[in-house]
């Protein structure tokens, strides 16, 4: 095992070039340099941004793909692509589809979730293609759809896309017969984010004329129209189209200790309980919210631990547990910021950034990748010059803006 008086390198291997597993690997570059020597193992070739993905059919900015093996090679880090299969944990070695084997001191594991769609009969809200977004939106736009309903399933599954397509729809399409009903497992919208979020969404759906049903699961029967039931009201209803946003299950890896639900449990430094030199962040564990932001902040604590472990010194990151979310409305960027380490926290809600850059996944070093990245082609401000934390005029109350962090240093930009 490395260490300051060990001049070898701590070989840690992430899977999985999601959010998690790229803010990992930026992270353990900035922190620990020549001291890890990282391997990135990810079944796709590059990163999407997806979370600009629901604006784009709507005329917002563009969802961009990283190439993640340039992105490694910036980090100095190895890239393979490949789908991990099988974790030998005491061997330290994980076996790939294709027959490879991978050797780690500590691996990171970074899988993300599985969507699986929720309500039988729906559309499937699958944002990996943009075209169907497009055709759903031209055919309100046609009259074709004029009652649609956007469902979102109990348990965890991304919540805010939810949201953002419900507006934008209303707002694009907007004839003065075409309807648009959120349907939610959730006590209140966005309920995570706190009662200001809360207030805040239900005001915007309600000037976007789009009607709000919570706590409610739905069952779907027939076609064209498809009738929507809806519990415990018992109420029913006619709709044209239904979108679900998908319900998330863990991913698939054999070796690895799992709760019954498959997700990981992990201890405050991100170590997988009962597998030794084994990390997780992301989606891939039992944090039952999942959120891009929050799978950063996760990775951010694992590679403060392994840069520790590989003998830098690390300052640790204050800004943990921080639910962040900027919510693309049709009219208007919402700014929601939540700490969950605070029960008492109403959540802070804004019409401008409240951190910096002001990405949509608030991660401490993806946040400037992406920025510097697009920085040029988009015009994206630059951060502020100095400090941590800045006081915006316009933002009532004691708000902060949050610093995330500066770009990351990667070679080759
Ligand atoms: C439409 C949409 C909008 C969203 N909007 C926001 C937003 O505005 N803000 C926000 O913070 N979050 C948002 N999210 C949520 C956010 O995208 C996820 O929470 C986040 O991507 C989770 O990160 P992750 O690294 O855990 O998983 P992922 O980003 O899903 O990464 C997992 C990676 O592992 C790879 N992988 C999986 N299995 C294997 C295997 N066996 N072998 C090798 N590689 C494998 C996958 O290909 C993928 O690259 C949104 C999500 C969606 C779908």
């Amino acid at each position: 095992m490395s260490s300051q008086a060990d001049p070898e390198p701590l070989r840690v291997l992430v899977l999985g070039g999601g959010v998690a597993g790229v803010e990992c690997l930026l992270g353990l570059h900035d922190l620990a340099g020549d001291r890890v020597e990282v391997t990135l193992l990810s079944e796709t070739r590059d990163l999407h941004y997806r979370p600009l993905a629901v604006g784009e059919p709507f005329g917002g900015e563009h969802a961009q793909r990283y190439v993640l093996a340039e992105l490694a090679e910036q980090c100095g880090a190895r890239f393979v692509h490949g789908v991990a299969r099988h974790v030998d944990v005491k061997g330290h070695v994980v076996k790939t589809l294709a027959g490879n084997v991978l050797s780690y001191d500590v691996l990171v594991v970074a899988l993300g979730a599985v969507p699986h769609l929720s309500y039988g009969r729906a559309l499937a809200f699958d944002v990996t293609t943009k075209e169907m977004l497009s055709r759903t939106l031209n055919r309100a736009l046609r009259g074709e759809v004029r009652r649609l309903v956007v469902a979102l399933p109990p348990g965890p599954h991304w919540t805010l896309p939810g949201y953002e397509l419900a507006l934008l729809l209303a707002h694009a399409a907007a004839p003065a017969d075409f309807e648009v009903v959120l349907v939610t497992a959730e006590r209140a919208p966005l309920e995570v984010f706190g009662r200001e979020a809360t207030a805040a969404v239900t005001g915007e759906l309600a000037s976007a004329g789009v009607q709000l049903v919570c706590d409610t699961r739905i069952a779907l029967s027939g076609s064209a129209p498809t009738t929507v039931a809806m519990t415990p009201s018992g109420e029913t209803y006619d709709a044209d189209l239904v979108i679900a946003l998908p319900s998330l299950r863990a991913p698939t890896m054999s070796g690895l200790p799992t709760l019954a639900s498959g997700f990981l449990k992990v201890d405050e430094h991100g170590r997988v309980s009962g597998a030794q030199d084994v990390y997780a962040a992301g989606d891939c564990t039992d944090f039952p919210i999942k959120h891009g932001g929050l799978a950063a902040q996760q990775a951010d604590v694992v590679a403060e631990h392994l840069a520790e472990r590989a003998g830098a010194t690390v300052e640790s990151d204050p800004h943990a547990h921080i639910l962040r979310a900027r919510m693309v409305t049709g009219s208007g960027d919402l700014w929601l910021r939540r700490d969950l380490g605070d029960l008492a926290d109403p959540g802070t809600v804004a019409h401008r950034a409240l951190w910096w850059p002001p990405g949509k996944i608030a991660g401490r070093w993806l946040a400037p990748y992406v920025a510097a990245r697009a920085d040029g082609e988009a015009g994206v401000p630059h951060a502020p010059a100095h400090g941590r934390a800045v006081e915006p005029a316009d933002v009532p109350g004691p708000r902060h803006l949050d610093r995330l962090g500066d770009p990351p240093r990667v070679d080759g930009r």
